[in-house]
């Protein structure tokens, strides 16, 4: 791909898009990422760039959702997630200040996601949280001599108060420091209009005298994180106006659709399942146990009714197969359900191949994939005579604390998990929600839970009520009690995007979403 949206020209010329890579300079480790890049960089590097760099921003929300920005606690976090990605491990090292590839790297990733999370409020709003956190650790780990250089770069040079004004302000500059002594008399102060410091204002941590706050050198991130804000928001705002001109790609716009909800852990793929076959006889005792919520609601839908609409048979259907059931138990699973509500002949001409395509014996024979918390939040949601989609994003919030409070859940967790949904981080309320069942005091092992994956929500039960089953291979990086997959919240809740879901299903897919549903 042309970065200089010279596309067409080079695809007339010939020129081949590999080895090509005559980037614009990058003079700084840091970036307010003003100038897009230049160079040429082939298809595949274009999505290898896209998902290392959403790595890292997956890794800056996982850090940030259940621990306090600042602290010492989330600073290791993130450092820690930071370094088990490759693009990230580098970003966070300041040691590369010559390495020209790492900063055309972290310059060209940055656009492409740019271009995928422009297309709507929220995807914007998460692109900028994410992209905003990362300059700040980043920045904050730079020497001064450093960031000075940067500053100056930007043309963010601002002069020092003198001493004089500094005394005389001592008692005002000492009170915003929170009196700390001995820190107003080494900082230097700089004088700047209060409308670069608005968090600083909020915070009450900043003296203000005439329209201007008095901020120290240490707070300096302050107003360049509201100039690198007010670039970014601008600069996706013009991206926005400029994709059209993308759709001529016809390569491209799926690949940036598809990123947004983009799911980077394991797959819980049937061959790999973690805890032996399940048999169709277990999974009225597991679904008790270890199922999520979203899971429950469809088993207890499916006992209740001998049925499930399209939608819940996919969504429940590939989460039995990702936890071990094999195709024939499937069968008899779907099939004893079924046939208390049909005749056999019924089940096997209009549901037996639907099964068995999950299974990737009919159509393409893909063998299909459970789906991800992100999937299941993101698209298709639940219609009327429906039960599939999240409970924690698509049930009425009284509904679900009703729901909450029948299976016995204390008043207090079930505040904490409404109180999580309302403000729409549906995937936290759904980690609370296992701590509650699961009984979980200890807040280091509550920080460990991340819930991204229905598979992964059951493979954390199980093995958390059973023990790792003898034989079985261990998921790597398992934290002290719970292992977990890595996907933050994410992205916007409450995205629903029809053409990103059809992007995503095949025309066997297609064909049996378009069924009648009885
Ligand atoms: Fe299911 Fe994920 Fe929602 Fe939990 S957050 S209920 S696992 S979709």
């Amino acid at each position: 791909m042309d970065f200089a949206g010279n596309t067409a020209n080079s695809k007339k010329s010939g020129r081949s898009t590999r080895n090509k890579k005559q980037f614009n300079r990058v003079g700084h480790n840091l970036q307010f990422y003003k100038i897009p890049p230049t160079g040429e960089i082939s298809l595949q590097e274009f999505e290898e760039y896209a998902i290392d760099r959403l790595k890292v921003l997956k890794a800056v929300e996982v850090a940030g959702i259940r621990l306090m920005k600042g602290s010492n606690e989330y600073t290791q976090k993130l450092q820690d997630e930071l370094k088990k990605t490759s693009l990230g491990h580098d970003l966070i090292r300041i040691d590369k200040k010559e390495d020209k590839d790492f900063r055309q790297k972290d310059l060209v990733s940055h656009f492409i996601l740019r271009l995928a999370y422009c297309r709507s409020e929220e995807l914007r709003r998460w692109f900028m949280q994410q992209e905003l956190e990362l300059f700040r650790f980043r920045f904050l780990r730079e020497g001064s001599d450093s960031r000075d250089e940067f500053l100056r770069e930007n043309c963010l040079n601002y002069e020092p108060i003198s001493d004089d004004l500094k005394t005389e302000l001592d008692a005002e500059l000492r009170a915003a420091a929170g009196n700390k002594s001995g820190v107003v008399d080494t900082i230097e102060y700089f004088k700047v209009p209060f409308t670069e410091v608005f968090d600083l204002v909020s915070k009450r941590k900043v003296y203000l005298e005439d329209g201007y706050a008095y901020v120290s050198r240490d707070d300096m991130i302050s107003i360049v994180i509201t100039h690198y804000r007010s670039h970014l928001s601008h600069s996706l705002a013009v991206t926005t106006r400029a994709l059209p001109h993308l759709e001529e790609d016809g390569r491209l716009l799926p690949m940036l659709c598809g990123l947004s909800k983009r799911y980077l852990g394991q797959d819980f793929n049937a061959k790999k399942s973690n805890v032996g076959e399940i048999t169709a006889d277990m999974i009225e005792m597991l679904s008790k146990k270890s199922f999520p919520l979203c899971m429950q609601q469809l088993h207890q839908s499916l006992r209740q009714n001998h049925h499930l609409r399209h939608g819940g048979r996919q969504q429940y259907g590939l989460f039995l197969k990702g936890i071990g059931v094999s195709l024939e138990e499937a069968m008899r699973f779907w099939r004893t359900e079924f046939c208390k509500a049909m005749d056999v002949d019924k089940f096997d001409k209009q549901y037996s191949y639907n099964i068995r395509h999950n299974y990737g014996k009919e159509g393409k024979r893909t063998n299909y994939t459970p789906y991800s918390c992100m999937k299941i939040i993101t698209t298709n949601p639940p219609g009327p005579g429906d039960f599939h989609g999240c409970p924690f994003k698509h049930m009425e919030v009284d509904m679900l604390a009703q729901k909450l409070r029948g299976q016995h859940i204390s008043k207090d967790n079930v505040e904490k998990i409404t109180k999580c949904v309302k403000t729409g981080h549906y995937q936290i309320a759904c980690a609370q929600y296992f701590e509650a069942t699961h009984n979980i005091r200890n807040p280091e092992d509550s920080a460990s839970i991340n819930i991204n994956h229905p598979n992964g929500y059951f493979l954390d039960s199980y093995k958390l009520l059973n023990g790792p089953k003898e034989g079985t291979k261990p998921v790597p990086n398992t934290p002290k009690v719970i292992k977990v997959k890595v996907e933050g919240t994410g992205t916007p809740s409450s995205q629903t995007n029809k053409q990103s879901d059809l992007n995503d299903m095949d025309d066997d897919d297609l064909i049996a979403s378009m069924e009648t549903d009885m």
